[in-house]
């Protein structure tokens, strides 16, 4: 059978971890098993569905490198695709249209509310053949009596539901527009998908969705829906758990490669292994090793996970990610040698090799407040000495600082902490012999006479 998946959000706010977990189980498994990857925009609430998150969710998935085979296809453009099905459903007598208003449909529930019964839709309409004169109308599906709905989930084994737990459900709202339950069941026969991974909450809906398939055709899916993801007291996961949209986490220095081997690794495993490449978990991933039990959202772990994953980039993939512009005279891979394991994040790897952005630098105020007269006059002696020696390597550069300590009677942090802040504007930077390897002689001598004169 041919591997066809989709991963379906819903553009009304913000992606979040858990939506783009599916997102990355989906497309992990259509890598590990050579099928396709659909990207279908869920946006049948007209209300709710907004461009910018529509933007977002392409954005950030492009930004993440989830990238998808065919699509993004919008459901709000296939209307008439829902509408022919409803029409089918209504001919063969599997749906019809209901044209109960508004208010009768709330009264119905107040009333149910009164006499404490669960509302259910008394099918009113369901066996009326004279419809009313130009009456808005929905479409209800014939929810039929007695009957097993059944199912097989890959995570939960065989699922039965009695028909008697549904009532006629709507599929075309009075809008025109279809439901989720509808838009999504028809898609998923249209686009011939094999598998559907999403969240567990969608378990309600799947005998809903079956029995519109077995209506429509003998087609059923492979269903796995994936455990929730909980904040660390155990509750659904919000932004109190320090879990925001997946533009925050980019915003605070997470790389793509960190969202995604922690999201993936929440719920899934492979042996011990914690840290992985895109390229492992593609080989990797499997539907079986997924968890049943909720995963846990912690901060710390995913914090890890970043700065681990910081450390085991290429420089040429972390260049290509930081957005600094090198002066010709310093290394950039020598300056991400240096920078990348002492950073926890992006922005933490930035910030300290924007020192490398110019010749020169100049320092702010608080911190030229940091280095007195004396000070100066010995960063400047310090910088004759060093020119004049010349050291190249690493022990040379050494040997040459330690001399200029014992001869001027100097503790290491007297001279490292000011050389430091002149030759880099901040106060903590890498080593201070990478540093002076990195900038070299002519570089540290003008920034010392631009800072100390
Ligand atoms: N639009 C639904 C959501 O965002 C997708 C559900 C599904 O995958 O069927 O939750």
């Amino acid at each position: 059978m041919n591997i066809r998946v989709r991963f379906a959000p819903s553009p009304t706010g913000s992606l979040h971890l858990g939506v783009v977990r599916t997102a990355i189980f989906n497309y992990l498994f259509s890598k590990r098993n050579g099928g396709k990857l659909v990207l279908r925009i869920e946006d049948t609430d007209q209300e709710r569905s907004t461009v910018e998150s529509y933007n977002e969710i392409l954005s950030s998935l492009k930004w993440l490198g989830i990238d998808w085979d065919e699509g993004p296809y919008k459901q709000s453009e296939r209307l008439d695709i829902y509408n022919r099905y409803a029409e089918k459903l209504i001919l063969s007598g599997n749906a019809y249209r209901c044209y109960a208003t508004e208010e009768e449909i709330n009264h119905l529930k107040e009333q149910a509310k009164k006499e404490k019964k669960i509302y259910k839709y008394p099918r009113i309409w369901r066996d009326k053949v004279e419809p009313p004169n130009g009456r808005k109308y929905v479409v209800r599906f014939k929810c039929p009596d007695n009957q097993e709905i059944k199912f097989k989930d890959s995570l939960r084994g065989n699922i039965t539901i009695k028909s008697s737990n549904l009532d006629d459900f709507i599929i075309i709202k009075g809008d025109g527009f279809p439901t989720y339950n509808f838009a999504s069941s028809i898609d998923d026969i249209e686009m011939k998908i094999s598998n559907v991974i999403r969240g567990e909450d969608h378990l309600s809906n799947t005998p809903k969705q079956i029995l519109i398939f077995n209506a429509l055709s003998n087609y059923q899916p492979e269903f796995t829906h994936v455990s929730m993801i909980l904040g660390n007291d155990k509750t659904k996961l919000s932004k109190r758990h320090g879990a925001e949209s997946i533009n925050s986490f980019r915003e605070k220095g997470f790389l793509p490669i960190s969202i995604i081997n922690y999201l993936a690794r929440l719920g899934w495993s492979h042996g011990d292994q914690e840290i992985f490449s895109i390229n492992e978990m593609k080989e990797f991933f499997s539907l079986d090793n997924l968890n049943k039990s909720p995963a846990v959202f912690d901060i710390e772990k995913f914090s890890w996970v970043n700065s681990t994953q910081i450390k085991n980039q290429n420089n040429d993939s972390l260049l290509s990610q930081l957005d600094i512009k090198f002066i010709p005279e310093i290394d950039p891979n020598k300056a991400l040698d240096i920078a990348k394991n002492k950073s926890s994040n992006m922005i933490q790897l930035k910030e300290s090799l924007l020192f490398c952005e110019s010749r020169k630098i100049k320092l702010d105020q608080t911190l030229f407040k940091l280095i007195n007269n004396e000070q100066k006059s010995m960063l400047k002696k310090f910088s004759d000495y060093y020119i004049n020696i010349n050291p190249n390597t690493h022990d040379e550069i050494k040997t040459c600082f330690n001399n200029f300590l014992t001869a001027n009677e100097l503790k290491m942090k007297e001279l490292a902490l000011p050389l430091r802040i002149v030759l880099t504007g901040t106060k903590s930077s890498p080593g201070i012999f990478e540093i002076l390897d990195l900038l070299g002689a002519e570089i540290i001598k003008e920034r010392i006479e631009e800072n100390c004169s």
